[in-house]
């Protein structure tokens, strides 16, 4: 009983690296033992000798009909059922009876047209189809085995072909075509369109080996249903897996043509009759295999695999070239974007100091268009001119590129602040080694460490003051506190006491709840609960508050007309944010004068104003005739404890925590805050806050 695991026995034999020999005892023990009822002989020439082998000695053999198929070069048979076997084959009409009850068939093995063995069986009664269908797969591994030994592996040195192949024309040209250099996409398209010809395949596809992963993957298909990366699967498998994989490992070209059986070969492709399954070699291992497969009869035959090889061979230099040239582009991309993302400016200059590359935050850094980067040969002396502006000391630059210079195997660090705009900057410069380690140029690194400093300076910032502003009403509660324990005092004197501590404490309590707010606010942990809000209601509650504190040299106005439209807005937040502003102008005005609240509604922006947002929006204005701020530090207010530094304001308490809260609030609602201000004259902030729309509600 023919099974498709004898079947697969044998062509595993017949692929293996053995001497053909072997190969042939061995398949005859299979036969032997599998299809005990079948006689087969197999005749081999070559090397100027005929070598005969058979399952039996007991059988007898008819010599002329041996001859007979190796000189017609067609499959002679004679069978009671000779009808039922393959149309595909052209057979001659049975013969006359046989002079036994057995029936015989003999198929020729050909290889290039050329014949090379004769494999013949007979038995007693009809064959069965199973034992038919094995032998007409075994003549074409067969081809392969006695192929094999005679040249080795199909590939040949090229001019000693001088058979005739009808493809050969075709592979001529193809060599010629991949004579130039091909990326790896066209080549493969190449290969395989011209290995698809040849065989007349009516689909095709290449694999690409992956020893690393030991894997190989779907590199280019033509005419499978799926495309190499359609629909997001993932086009490779195990080397271990299938025909593929053992023809990538055994580096044997393979003619399948039962591929309807077998989990080996499944074929995408239900009607798929044969394949071929051909390796491109590398200098150590394949490179890829390329897969050709046939829907039509005739099924493919030994000359379609030597057509297909010898294509496939043509193709190992440039194939070999190409993903070489893959790697190379790939390893330089990654390289490159890499260096383009990198927020790191780098130059690497030569043993003179010329530039030889740079990446964008080169430029970025010294603020230099990087159109004009043509005309900068040499670090730094090129570059001074456009920098001049911006260094306050010139020679500190230049300096310490000279100093690299004279040091070629140092690396030298320095930081530099340049200005307009202002910028921290430190600069790396460190030897680059040729293959003989000597120094032959220099890998310059600008990085910008503005916000390093910033952070630094605010941290310092932050200690000084919070530690002077906590220590001032903390010494007066410690002080009157003091006081009240060691002594008895009159009453009036006593409550004197208790209400400077009461407001030393309230000023403790306001500067941890500032201290507080803006940690959460940095942290993005305070939301808005925003409703619609009446900004009358808010305000009047306000100034209740302030008129009680104001003093009799200040005086508060309230401009707000009737109709103005609710806001979307936390109403808290809002009630913290005219708080602040209001106490401000009246802190700022220590000579007294009006302090003002205005609110519009937003319809043409003052002039100072930055860009506003689009939606509607009221104007509040908070307006004080107090001291002024200086246009210097106009732009720090809202910069967190930043302080107007003179002698006016360091007689007022404060942390200078207040605006840079206010700001972030406002801005929290999607609104604006900016100052206007004449020194001596007073102040004005304005700020904007969405109106509550429909939209703006919904949102
Ligand atoms: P604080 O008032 O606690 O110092 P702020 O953040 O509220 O902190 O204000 C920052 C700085 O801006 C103040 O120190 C002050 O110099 C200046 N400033 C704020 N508001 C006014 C104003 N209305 N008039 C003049 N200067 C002001």
């Amino acid at each position: 009983m023919m099974t498709l695991s004898t079947y697969s026995t044998l062509a595993r034999i017949l692929t293996a690296d053995d001497p053909l020999a072997v190969q042939i005892e061995r398949c005859l023990h299979v036969v032997r033992t599998d299809l005990p009822d079948l006689d087969v002989q197999i005749t081999v020439w070559g090397h100027g000798q005929q070598r005969v082998w058979s399952t039996s000695d007991d059988v007898l053999w008819d010599a002329t009909r041996t001859a007979q198929v190796a000189r017609r070069r067609q499959p002679l048979i004679f069978d009671q059922q000779a009808t039922l076997l393959p149309t595909s084959l052209s057979l001659p009409a049975p013969r006359l009876e046989p002079p036994s009850e057995r029936s015989y068939m003999g198929l020729p093995v050909l290889w290039e047209g050329r014949l090379w063995a004769v494999l013949e069986a007979q038995r007693v009664g009809p064959f069965t189809s199973g034992e038919r269908t094995l032998l007409l797969n075994l003549s074409p591994l067969l081809a392969t085995a006695v192929g094999e030994e005679q040249w080795g592996r199909l590939a040949r040195p090229s001019g000693t072909n001088d058979l005739e192949l009808p493809a050969q024309r075709a592979i001529d040209q193809l060599a010629q075509t991949l004579e130039s250099p091909l990326e790896l996409a066209s080549l493969l398209d190449v290969v395989l369109r011209e290995a698809m010809h040849a065989t007349k395949a009516s689909s095709g596809a290449i694999n690409l080996m992956d020893y690393e992963h030991e894997e190989y993957s779907l590199a280019h298909s033509i005419g499978f249903p799926a495309q190499p990366g359609a629909s997001g699967e993932r086009n490779a498998w195990p080397l271990a897996v299938g025909v593929v994989g053992r023809v990538a490992r055994t580096g044997k070209a393979t003619l399948l043509t039962d591929t309807s059986h077998g989990p080996e070969w499944a074929s995408p492709q239900a009607d798929v009759r044969a394949e071929l399954v051909i390796p491109i070699h590398g200098p150590q291992q394949v490179l890829a295999v390329l897969v050709l497969a046939t829907t039509r009869e005739p099924v493919f035959t030994t000359e379609d695999l030597y057509a297909a090889q010898s294509i496939a061979d043509l193709a190992t230099k440039p194939l070999q070239r190409a993903l070489e040239y893959q790697a190379l582009i790939e390893v330089r991309t990654q390289l490159q974007q890499t260096l383009e993302s990198l927020p790191l400016g780098l130059a690497l200059l030569d043993g003179e100091g010329r530039l030889l590359r740079t990446n964008p935050a080169w430029f970025q850094h010294w603020h230099i268009d990087p159109r004009r980067s043509g005309d900068l040969q040499y670090v730094p002396w090129d570059m001074l001119p456009l920098l001049l502006s911006r260094l306050s000391h010139p020679l500190e630059l230049s300096d310490f590129f000279a100093e690299c210079q004279s040091h070629p195997q140092k690396t030298f660090e320095t930081t530099m602040r340049l200005q307009e705009p202002d910028q921290d900057i430190r600069l790396r410069s460190s030897p680059v080694l040729d293959a003989h380690s000597t120094p032959n140029g220099r890998l310059v690194m600008i990085e910008d460490i503005t916000r390093e400093r910033e952070i630094d300076k605010m941290k310092n910032e932050f200690v000084s003051v919070v530690s002077h502003e906590l220590r001032t009403p903390l010494t007066s509660i410690l002080g009157y506190t003091e006081l009240l324990l060691a002594r008895d005092f009159p009453p009036v004197e006593r409550q004197e006491f208790i209400q400077t501590v009461y407001d030393q404490a309230n000023q403790l309590s306001k500067m941890v709840d500032d201290l507080l707010s803006l940690s959460r606010l940095d942290a993005g942990q305070i939301k808005l609960s925003r409703w619609v809000v009446s900004l009358h209601q808010i305000i009047a509650e306000i100034t209740r508050q302030l008129n009680e504190t104001l003093s009799a040299r200040h005086r508060l106005l309230i401009d707000i007309p009737a109709n103005i439209p609710p806001i979307y807005a936390d109403k808290d937040k809002i009630r913290q944010i005219l708080t602040n502003l209001l106490s401000n102008a009246i802190k700022y005005s220590p000579d007294g004068g009006q302090v003002a609240l205005f609110v519009r509604e937003l319809r043409t922006p003052p002039p100072d104003a930055p860009n506003l947002p689009k939606e509607r929006a009221v104007l509040i204005a908070v307006r004080d005739q107090g001291l002024g701020i200086a246009p210097a530090d106009l732009p720090n207010v809202f910069n967190r404890f930043f302080r107007v530094d003179n002698s006016n304001t360091r007689k007022i308490g404060g942390t200078g925590l207040g605006l840079s809260i206010t700001k972030a609030l406002v801005e929290l609602h999607g609104g604006r805050i900016w100052v206007t201000s004449t020194v001596g004259k007073g102040s004005t902030f304005w700020l904007t806050l969405p109106i509550a729309t429909e939209l703006a509600r919904r949102s």
